[in-house]
């Protein structure tokens, strides 16, 4: 089965970084109108992620043509935990290969060509580096991404149930 995509409702929009972290493709369209959202969700065959009851309840999403989650009032981490269990995400398989921040592929990036790039002590510090082709960014494992992995782990199937 192809990997999921998702489109996230505004109103749920915090999901959009954390899906993009785990490395799925993940679009977030803030001033789309409820029918811009299906119609793109349709068009692209994305998991529309929303609070919505609205759009949960069109005929559209009620009869499978578009997937779409409903999720309630509940905190970042437990939507995340919904969409994971729900969907079947790997959360940490396939981390850190997608851009944070415009939901392009990651390259991989050669070392030596980051050294004017990066600060003086990453680049001691740190061997793997990727970049964004659309925006450039430079992607490294640092002390940011240790913490959202830490995060992504506990999302993991074989952590459900485990004490909190
Ligand atoms: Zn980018």
């Amino acid at each position: 089965m192809a990997e999921p995509t998702f489109l996230v409702d505004i109103n749920v929009g915090d999901l959009t970084k954390w899906l993009r972290a785990m490395g799925y493709d993940a679009v977030c369209l803030p001033h789309a109108s409820d029918a811009e959202l299906i119609g793109r969700a349709l068009a692209d065959g994305r998991v529309l992620l929303t609070r919505d009851a609205e759009i949960a309840r069109r005929r559209v999403v009620s009869t499978g043509r578009v997937r779409a989650l409903l999720l309630g009032p509940h905190d970042l981490m437990h939507r995340l935990r919904l969409v994971a269990d729900e969907v079947g995400l790997d959360s940490v398989g396939r981390a850190f290969t997608i851009c944070l921040e415009c939901n392009q592929r990651l390259r991989d990036r050669p070392k030596e060509s980051v050294r004017e790039v990066v600060p003086a002590y990453v680049f001691r510090t740190q061997e793997a580096f990727k970049d964004c082709p659309a925006c450039g960014r430079v992607y490294w494992q640092g002390t940011h991404w240790a913490r959202m992995r830490r995060v992504m782990a506990d999302l993991a199937p074989d952590r459900q149930g485990a004490p909190q």
